[in-house]
């Protein structure tokens, strides 16, 4: 079964690998995951331990807002755009 990134359509295809948002489930390619440390893997309160977890765009922003500025450098524009 292959794969398609659910932004830009494109199969999985040798170095070209898919993934899975954490949070929705949409596959996405390498050019359209977004990696952010997700500390809903944190399983003991007492200790810090940073997971990083793949998301679609969407989630990316509508999950991790703040994350989504700081990579942008736009405070407050609203995230991810698509054309
Ligand atoms: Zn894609
Ligand atoms: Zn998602
Ligand atoms: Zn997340």
């Amino acid at each position: 079964m292959a794969w398609e990134c659910s932004d830009c359509g494109r199969k999985e295809q040798g170095e070209s690998k898919i993934t899975v948002c954490h949070h929705c489930g949409r596959p996405v390619c390498n050019l359209h995951r977004v990696m952010v440390p997700d500390d809903a893997f944190n399983s003991s309160p007492g200790q810090i331990v940073t997971n990083f977890a793949i998301h679609c765009p969407g989630c990316w922003s509508a999950f991790h807002p703040q994350a989504a500025n700081v990579e942008s450098g736009a405070p407050g524009a609203g995230g991810w755009t698509t054309a």
